[in-house]
């Protein structure tokens, strides 16, 4: 066994022994994968596109403050998520609760509501009997068992023609749109948001709360931790091009022409980059369909410094002019709020300084925009996406075959989770899954 060992990309001539595993992506579910894998004494070799780990997770300094913001992924729910609540106490990990805000406003047609209902109180029926229906059809979902064996398809429709099924009044009909997470409904499969309940408890008020603990130090505390454990040789700014298997082992050519062989291979890359890579045999035509298609999980995550904000924090929701989803972070020592908006489906250019400002204040009609910032996820090369959202067809069509193995190559991340794909939690269901397998190989 290595200790850790972090190579930047510093030639195209490195020569590097065969290893029993590499591992494609230094995200959570190819870091905890290497880890697993180490500590069982293999040999072991991830390959990082970028320059830091963590991929989709991202725990940034601000530019002009002395803040730090999450970029990517934020929240956790260890109630219901046991993976991630295994690794707090692994690693003794801070985590600590937002501080999103009291008061609530929600868009509903031409209103704003202020307070808890989001709806009118007249429909307030309506909305019990659709919050009804989608509770029990999340009952439906087994979860684990393959999604093509549950007879499934008639919620593997878009989200929006399955809300439109169930004949409730307008304003309850708009309110369960906006459940996509920023994704269009049209494009969405009600079987995202379905499974979303599944997991937690069957509960819609449960999945909503769910975005209040984040860890104090940020994901970075995470993936410092776990990559203190990972005695591996680790390369960054590597990106991969091509992987190829014969009968006795995998070759992984990068980029830049460099070469690497093991016995077995694990992808652990964004569903959305597979495109990128060439295979040789190629992936299952499912595979390819899934990678070429793309999935839609479009929402964008838009960091804002504000001032002239009700002191107890708004809590903003639904379709207004494209933040459908604005909270407090937390209140700054400068003076000052920093909110966190989720915009998506392409509805606001979150380039443009007065479009996040006229949609803020949707919500907040005195708010003045001081500073924004955020990472742009779908023009990111390596991620090509944000959170997985998935089309309606795809779970009972494809989503089991995304993480058959093939040969000697290997499937893992979160979009490949049975039903935590929108969340850290999926990458370690997903790398425990293939960690485990490759173990019991010989
Ligand atoms: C804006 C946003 C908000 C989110 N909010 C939450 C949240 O609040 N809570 C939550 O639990 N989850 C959230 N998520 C989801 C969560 O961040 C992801 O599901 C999880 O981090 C994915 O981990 P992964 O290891 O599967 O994939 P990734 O983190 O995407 O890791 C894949 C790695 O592969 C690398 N890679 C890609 N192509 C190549 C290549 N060709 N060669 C080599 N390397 C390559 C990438 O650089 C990356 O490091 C959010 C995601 C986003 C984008």
């Amino acid at each position: 066994m290595t200790s850790t060992t972090l190579l930047k990309n510093r030639g195209a001539h490195m020569s590097v022994q065969r290893q029993d595993t590499i591992v494609i992506g230094g995200g959570l579910a190819g870091l905890v994968i290497a880890r697993e894998l180490c500590a069982a004494g293999r040999s072991v070799t991830i390959l990082e596109a970028r320059s830091r780990l963590g991929g989709r997770v991202y725990f940034d300094s601000v530019k002009g403050t002395d803040e730090s913001a999450e970029l990517g992924g934020q929240w956790i729910d260890p109630n219901y998520q046991p993976l991630i609540a295994a690794e707090i106490n692994r690693y003794n990990l801070e985590i600590t609760h937002g501080d999103p805000g009291t008061e609530q406003r929600t868009v509903s047609g031409d209103q704003v509501l202020h307070g808890m209902l989001p709806i009118p109180p007249d429909d307030i029926v309506d909305l019990e009997r659709g919050v009804w229906e989608c509770l029990a059809a999340s009952r439906r979902i087994e979860y684990g068992r393959p999604w093509e064996e549950q007879g499934l398809d008639d919620l593997d429709v878009s989200w929006a023609e399955y809300v439109r099924g169930l004949k409730l009044s307008p304003a309850v009909e708009e309110y369960l749109m906006t459940w996509t997470s920023a994704s269009d409904p049209e494009q969405s499969s009600a079987l995202n948001i379905l499974v979303l309940f599944a997991t937690f408890g069957h509960s819609a008020w449960a999945a909503y709360n769910s975005m209040e603990l984040k860890f104090t130090h940020g994901t970075a505390s995470l993936v410092d931790a776990i990559t203190s454990e990972v005695r591996a040789e680790i390369h960054l700014d590597t990106v991969v091009a091509h992987v190829e298997q014969s009968a006795d082992e995998v070759t992984v050519t990068t980029a830049d022409g460099r070469t690497f062989t093991a016995t077995t291979a694990v992808l652990a890359t964004p569903v959305n980059t597979w495109e990128d890579v060439t295979f040789s045999p190629p992936l299952s035509e499912a595979k390819q369909e899934v990678s070429r298609l793309k999935h839609v999980g479009t929402g964008q995550k838009i960091w804002m410094q504000l001032t002239d904000t009700p002191a107890g924090g708004v809590l903003g929701w639904g379709f207004g002019k494209g933040v459908n989803w604005l909270l407090r972070d937390r209140q700054l020592s400068e003076g000052g709020d920093l909110y966190v908006g989720f915009t998506g489906g392409g509805s606001l250019d979150v380039d443009d300084h007065d479009a996040i400002r006229d949609a803020v204040r949707v919500f907040a009609p005195e708010a003045e925009v001081t500073r924004t910032f955020e990472h742009n996820w779908l023009k990111d090369p390596y991620a090509k996406g944000g959170w997985a959202v998935f089309r309606p067809g795809h779970f009972t069509r494809f989503h089991s075959e995304l993480s058959r193995p093939e040969g000697r190559l290997h499937f893992a991340g979160a979009d490949l989770s049975f039903g935590q794909q929108l969340w850290m939690e999926g990458a370690f269901e997903t790398g425990f899954q293939v960690a485990d397998r490759l173990l019991r190989r010989k």
